[in-house]
């Protein structure tokens, strides 16, 4: 007997069974495509017993107290603050680009105009999006917002989606915003941290429940049809609940057209040496056709004379060829996924949630704070 039947064994799927197993005591059944849990997040200890993530680097960060709350129900945590450089004409400097970096770039005086313009203009520990602080009139930061432009987000976006800053949805250059104060970390949110066992063991813990049944390397298209506004789990129609993680037009055939994903190729290398680079992650706007190289020592501790790096090369994502990573955010894309979300709101039994299936660029917080909501709505009762 199975109650729900949830399609993708990522943070969406996972949370979702965790709470419908403990909290209403029914069975689940998880069906996944890969060979392990964890979606994207999945991490494990390569050769050189140092813990990688396979999907590209995944540094949790949130402002949100219930989902560390809730996740502290399944791990421990190590403190870990991210760092990133940029490599700008060799040399590296932190970014977000802030008032530190400002002085690694340009000569003391002009470094000091600068800062003065920005803090004139900007309270301290404001985040400007670089398009923002490209519509400045003042001639200092609109010579600022140049620099930042060409040098640090033209050519990365380009490598990144194929398109300029400006053409893609403006959240998402905004990530990375212009930081008017001295904080080189990455992220600003209060919870900095990862699982003190890695994303797989917390993920684990999460499914290890007698309510929980996972069904890896496995399609559900293998088992599971939707036919007209009905599912059928193999020759029975399926009364349950259906929760779907996956891509959205997928599940639906592609009739109305194929949703655009960015991917990437992950390479790993391991290099005989204790160390390859000074900080976790350095991005390479300029050069190479990889965007960025991750070291995973920085964010794992490890005792290895060796040591991984990880360098990620965008691609334009192709069925059954590689992973779909982000949802591509353009006018037509956004029709598109319109007309799959109306067209799942006849299925009575479907919920969507996650990356995938609600075509949304979720950080790992959002996810969870996203399934807990969808979860107390839709099914708590
Ligand atoms: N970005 C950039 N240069 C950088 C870092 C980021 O142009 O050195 C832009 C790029 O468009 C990227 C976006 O900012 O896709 C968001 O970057 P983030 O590091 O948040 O991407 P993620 O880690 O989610 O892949």
């Amino acid at each position: 007997m199975i109650d729900y039947i949830i399609i993708g064994a990522g943070l969406a799927g996972v949370v979702m069974a965790e709470r419908i197993a403990t909290q209403l005591n029914k069975k689940v059944l998880i069906i996944e495509k890969r060979n392990h849990i964890g979606g994207n997040c999945y991490d494990f200890k390569d050769e050189n017993n140092i813990l990688i993530h396979k999907y590209g680097p995944h540094l949790f960060h949130t402002n949100n107290k219930k989902v560390i709350n809730y996740l502290s129900k399944f791990t421990e945590w190590d403190i870990y603050s991210h760092e990133v450089l940029a490599s700008i004409d060799g040399k590296k400097v932190p970014i977000p680009f802030n008032i530190n970096t400002l002085y690694e770039v340009f000569p003391k005086s002009k470094a000091k105009t600068l800062e003065d313009k920005l803090l004139q203009t900007y309270s301290y520990n404001s985040k400007i999006p670089i398009l923002e602080l490209k519509k400045s009139t003042d001639k200092d930061l609109q010579f600022l917002a140049d620099f930042v432009y060409e040098n640090i987000f033209l050519n990365y976006t380009a490598k990144q989606w194929g398109m300029k800053p400006e053409d893609i949805d403006c959240t998402v250059t905004a990530r990375v915003p212009i930081f008017v104060g001295r904080d080189n970390r990455y992220f600003y949110d209060k919870y900095q941290m990862l699982p003190k066992n890695g994303y797989t063991k917390m993920i684990e813990n999460m499914l290890n429940h007698k309510n929980i049944k996972i069904m890896t390397n496995t399609d559900f298209k293998e088992i599971c049809t939707l036919k007209e506004k009905e599912f059928y789990f193999f020759d029975s129609k399926f009364e349950g609940q259906i929760i779907y993680t996956g891509q959205i037009d997928e599940l639906f055939d592609y009739k109305f057209g194929n949703l655009q994903y960015r991917s990437a190729e992950m390479k790993f290398e391991t290099i005989e040496k204790e160390y390859y680079q000074e900080k976790a992650t350095v991005n390479y706007p300029n050069d190479y056709e990889f965007t960025r190289i991750t070291e995973f020592k920085h964010i794992h501790p490890s005792n290895s004379k060796k040591t991984t790096i990880l360098k990620e090369y965008p691609q334009e994502y192709k069925k059954n060829q590689n992973t779909p990573y982000y949802p591509v955010f353009t006018k037509e894309n956004q029709n598109i996924y319109n007309k799959y979300l109306a067209n799942s709101r006849d299925i009575n039994n479907l919920l969507l949630v996650g990356r995938l299936a609600e075509y949304k660029y979720y950080d790992m917080d959002d996810i969870i704070e996203r399934t807990l909501a969808v979860y107390e709505k839709e099914l708590y009762v």
